[in-house]
């Protein structure tokens, strides 16, 4: 396993990137919570870095997604085994996904049409070796409790913002002055020949004008630290990034 990029961010706000897929940790003394879990091939690298902290897979609180795309809930059902305390969170509408009571995810053929764009065919074969193609559901997937900040560690704020997938959610994190934002805005993706604050390609959303629109649900929310779903975590606020990217370079 080539280890993947861990950096403490802020005071208990860890961020793992493999250069293929992101999450993030929240720890709390003893306790921690994991936002989103990388690809099926992931999983050597997602129990890496929580050792790196001083965790094991048993102090997981719980596991927030931010959408159900096999490269953010890949490792999740090998994961569960040994996390048994650990609740799996996200929107209701996102819980069936990661449930798999249905699927909104570019298809094989999707990516295979796709494979004459620059950089898509190393792309595909590297997803295809991480386990892109595997079927993967998580049955325990719940839905928050309630509205406003989640009693684990961390207290993230659930943000709706459907587009990317119907029940995509976003988590601010007022204490840290930081906003996790999954696949609505990303900062680089193996696919895309630009860096910075970007929207992912088109065949990647279920509804992309759903996605425009939820960038003016990010926009306004007060932090200075973006922890996006690919591409590297950058010092900046959401109201900068969405300026970017609606300048025309995402
Ligand atoms: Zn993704």
């Amino acid at each position: 396993m080539k280890p993947p990029a861990l950096t403490r961010v802020a005071d208990g706000v860890h961020f793992v990137n493999t250069g293929s897929a992101n999450w993030t940790i929240l720890t709390e003394g003893r306790s921690a919570t994991l936002v989103d879990a990388g690809y099926p091939g992931d999983l050597p690298a997602v129990l890496w870095s929580l050792e790196r902290l001083g965790h094991r897979p048993e102090d997981l609180a719980a596991v927030l997604v931010t959408h159900a795309h096999v490269d953010h809930i890949g490792s999740l059902p090998e994961l569960l085994r040994r996390a048994p305390h650990a609740k799996v969170l996200t929107s209701a509408a996102e819980a069936r996904h990661v449930r798999r009571e249905f699927l909104e995810q570019a298809t094989p053929f999707d990516v295979v049409a796709n494979l004459w764009r620059p950089g898509f065919l190393p792309w595909a074969l590297h997803i295809v070796r991480a386990g892109a193609l595997r079927d993967v559901r998580v049955p325990a997937a719940e839905a928050f409790p309630a509205a406003g900040p989640l009693d684990v560690p961390g207290r993230p704020v659930p943000v709706p913002t459907p587009g990317h997938t119907s029940g995509h959610t976003c988590y601010h994190l007022p204490e840290a002055g930081a906003l996790i934002t999954g696949d609505t805005l990303v900062t680089a993706h193996p696919t895309s020949r630009s860096a910075g604050p970007q929207l992912l390609a088109s065949l990647f959303h279920h509804d992309e004008p759903a996605v425009r629109a939820a960038l003016d649900v990010l926009e306004p929310l007060p932090a200075g630290l973006l922890l996006p779903g690919h591409g590297p975590h950058l010092a900046a606020s959401p109201a900068d990034a969405v300026a970017l990217v609606r300048a025309g370079r995402g």
